[in-house]
């Protein structure tokens, strides 16, 4: 799949989940120099592959009529600290509810662990600047996802199936947390418990054939 297409294939899946709504959400994916980047204005479940803008790493046009994302200099931003391949940037509902109302989403589950533990929420500014972009860099760092202060989330990939996935497990550890909050007091994982699943994950159980 080339990767404008792959933007197609993953912005209806996007819009199908519910991670995004109307116009609101970005995808990138980036091959060498080049990203393949959603077009600015376009519903992501309406995209065809001619319509995605290619930009170069330092944000030219190189492909494309339609304008790129608003948000393409905060996906520029993260290419060049991060080894991402791929970005996904969405408005879901329990990501925004957590970025709305905290500053960081603690490990309740240990499958945080899969996004780098701890997901930040990255300081508000205006979206489409270079301070937001400077602002999800940095809760970016040692992370697989960000969240960003009333507005939404960001995960990053080595494949733009590996970002799309740490979205929706973004989504989900963020929506148990929530309904958690109803419920009573979400229980945080210790650092201790932490570092046992990570010695438990490189340990896996052997079964010998009998
Ligand atoms: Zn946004």
């Amino acid at each position: 799949m080339s990767l404008r297409e792959q933007l197609c294939e993953y912005g209806r899946r996007a819009v199908e989940l519910g991670l995004v709504i109307g116009t609101s959400g970005n995808l990138s994916v980036r091959q060498g120099d080049l990203v393949a980047v959603t077009p600015s204005g376009v519903a992501l479940d309406r995209l065809t592959p001619e319509i995605c803008p290619i930009v170069d790493v330092t944000g030219h046009l190189v492909e494309g009529d339609a304008q790129p994302s608003s948000e393409t200099p905060m996906h520029l931003a993260v290419y060049e600290t991060t080894d991402a391949q791929a970005i996904v940037h969405t408005h879901s509902v329990f990501g925004t509810v957590v970025a709305t109302t905290m500053t960081e989403l603690p490990p309740v589950h240990y499958n945080a662990l899969l996004l780098g533990g701890v997901v930040r929420v990255a300081e508000y500014a205006t979206y489409g600047t270079p301070e937001l972009a400077a602002n999800v860099r940095a809760a970016l760092e040692g992370k697989r996802a960000a969240l960003m202060a009333n507005h939404g989330g960001v995960s990053i990939g080595a494949s733009l199936e590996e970002a799309f996935e740490a979205t929706r497990l973004l989504e989900w550890l963020c929506e148990v947390y929530v309904r958690g909050l109803g419920v009573g007091r979400p229980t945080v994982l210790t650092d201790e418990q932490l570092t046992a699943v990570i010695e438990r994950a490189a340990n896996p159980p052997t079964f010998p054939r009998r």
